[in-house]
C-alpha cells in the first residue's frame, strides 16, 4: 500500500489555487480568502464522513475542524495547519499550482496547504480499509497564523482540544517537539524638538535611538556567548528591526521609535526580558543629558514549545517516522514559532517540505515527502491508539488501498 500520490498532488494544486493570503493589518476583503479555504475544507471533511464544526475567529475568519468519532475510549489526536498565507509581491504565478518535477508548486504548497492534503488521506485511507480507531481523529484549519497567531489562540480556548497534536508546519520531516518563542516590543526615545539651525536648544530623539543601538548592539552576541541553555533550541536571539522618527530634516525630532525581536527559549520569563531591556536604557540614562525612553510591550508575542522526548507522542512519531524512512529520523528544534503552544496540549511539528521554501518567491514541496508524510502521519496516529508496530506492518504491507 502507499497514499494516492494523484489524489495527494489533485488537493494540494486545489488547495493552492484558493488565495487565502492573511490579510495582515488590513481588514478582511476579496482577495484574502481564509473563508473560501474554510469553506473547502469542511466540504472534504463531509465527504469523508466527519463530524464538522467552525467558528469565527473575526469576520470571514473562521477556524474549521472535523472529527472522525472513535469508537472506544482512545486517545484524541489532532492533526493540525494554518488555513492562511504570506502575501505573493514579487510572486509571479504564485497560485497557479502544477506538479512539475515531482514538486508542486505555488503560494502556499509547503506553507502549509501539503499538511491539508495529507491530513485528508490520512482519514480517506483509515475509512476505505475499514479501520476503525478507538479515540477521535481532528483536522483543524487555522486562521491568522502568518500575523498575530488570534486562530490557534481561539482554538485553545474554545477547543477543540485534543490529547496530542502534529502540525505539518515544513520541518523536512524532522520532528520538531520545541520551538523558540518570540517577543516584539518597541523602544522610544522622547526629546524637545526644535528648530534645525539650534539643535543644541533642543534634545534629539532620533540620536537618542542611536545611542540605544549602539548599546544594544552587543546583544545578540552576548545572549550566544551565554551558550545553549535548552538542549534542542540553542541559544536566544535579538535583533532591532524598524526604526521610526523625525519628519523634516529641518527639525530636531522629540520622538523616536525602534521595533525589536527576541527569540527567547522554553522557560525564560517574559518579564525578565523586558526589564532587562529597561535596566540597559537605564545605563544609558547615566551618561547621556536629557535621556529619556520607556519600552513597551509585548507588542507580539508568540510563545515557546517544549514538549519532552520522552512524551509518548514523540516516541510514536518517531517510531512512524522510522518505519516509513528507514533511518532513524532527526529530532531537532523548529526554527520559527508556530501555532502549537497556543492549542494547550503537547503537539509536534513534523511536515513535508522546506522552511527555506516558505515566503519565497519559489515556494514547492516534493511529492514524494508529502506521500511520506502521509505514512507517517498514519502510523503514528495507529501507534498512539494502540496498534502494535506488527500489525501496522501489516496495514501498509498488504491491507491498504
Ligand atoms: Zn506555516
Amino acid at each position: 500500500m502507499t497514499p494516492d500520490r494523484d489524489r495527494l498532488a489533485r488537493t494540494l494544486i486545489e488547495l493552492v489555487k484558493i488565495r487565502s493570503v492573511n490579510p495582515f493589518d488590513e481588514t478582511t476583503k476579496e482577495g484574502f480568502r481564509e473563508q473560501e479555504m474554510s469553506d473547502d475544507l469542511l466540504s472534504r471533511f463531509r465527504t469523508l464522513g466527519m463530524e464538522t464544526g467552525w467558528r469565527q475567529v473575526a469576520p470571514g475568519r473562521p477556524n474549521v475542524w472535523g472529527r472522525l468519532k472513535g469508537t472506544d475510549d482512545g486517545p484524541t489526536i489532532m492533526l493540525a495547519a494554518h488555513m492562511d498565507t504570506v502575501g505573493m509581491e514579487g510572486y509571479e504565478a504564485a497560485f497557479d499550482a502544477e506538479l512539475k518535477d515531482g514538486r508542486i508548486k505555488g503560494r502556499g504548497s509547503c506553507d502549509m496547504k501539503a499538511a491539508f492534503a495529507c491530513y485528508l488521506e490520512v482519514v480517506r485511507m483509515l475509512r476505505e480499509n475499514d479501520i476503525t480507531l478507538p479515540g477521535d481523529l481532528i483536522i483543524a484549519g487555522i486562521v491568522d497564523e502568518e500575523h498575530l497567531l488570534t486562530g490557534s489562540a481561539e482554538m485553545g480556548k474554545n477547543g477543540p482540544s485534543a490529547d496530542f497534536g502534529i502540525i505539518g508546519e515544513p520541518s523536512k520531516l524532522a520532528i520538531c517537539p520545541t520551538h523558540k518563542g518570540q517577543l516584539c516590543a518597541k523602544i522610544f526615545t522622547s526629546g524637545v524638538a526644535t528648530h534645525s539651525s539650534r539643535p543644541e536648544k533642543g534634545v534629539n530623539a532620533v540620536e537618542h535611538m542611536g545611542a540605544v543601538i549602539q548599546h544594544l548592539s552587543g546583544l545578540n552576541a552576548e545572549l550566544q556567548e551565554r551558550g545553549p541553555s535548552h538542549p534542542l533550541c540553542g541559544t536566544g536571539r535579538f535583533s532591532m528591526n524598524v526604526v521610526r522618527g523625525g519628519t523634516f530634516a529641518s527639525g530636531i525630532p522629540d520622538q523616536c521609535e525602534m521595533e525589536v525581536d527576541r527569540r527567547f527559549l522554553p522557560g525564560e520569563d517574559i518579564d525578565d526580558i523586558l526589564d532587562d531591556y529597561r535596566a540597559r536604557l537605564a545605563e544609558l540614562s547615566k551618561t547621556i543629558p536629557d535621556f529619556q525612553a520607556e519600552v513597551i510591550g509585548p507588542t507580539l508575542l508568540a510563545r515557546a514549545l517544549d514538549v519532552p522526548l520522552t512524551s509518548p507522542l514523540v516516541e510514536a512519531i518517531s517510531g512512524a517516522a522510522k518505519a516509513t524512512l528507514k533511518t532513524d529520523p532527526e529530532i531537532t528544534a523548529f526554527p520559527g514559532g508556530t501555532d502549537a503552544p497556543n492549542l494547550g496540549f503537547p503537539c509536534v511539528i513534523c511536515g513535508p517540505g522546506d522552511l527555506a521554501q516558505a515566503h519565497s518567491t519559489d515556494e514547492y514541496v516534493e511529492l514524494e515527502e508529502m506521500v511520506q508524510a502521509t505514512e507517517i502521519y498514519l502510523r503514528t496516529v495507529l501507534s498512539l491508539n494502540g496498534f502494535k508496530s506488527a500489525e501496522v506492518n501489516g496495514f501498509f504491507s498488504q491491507v491498504f488501498v
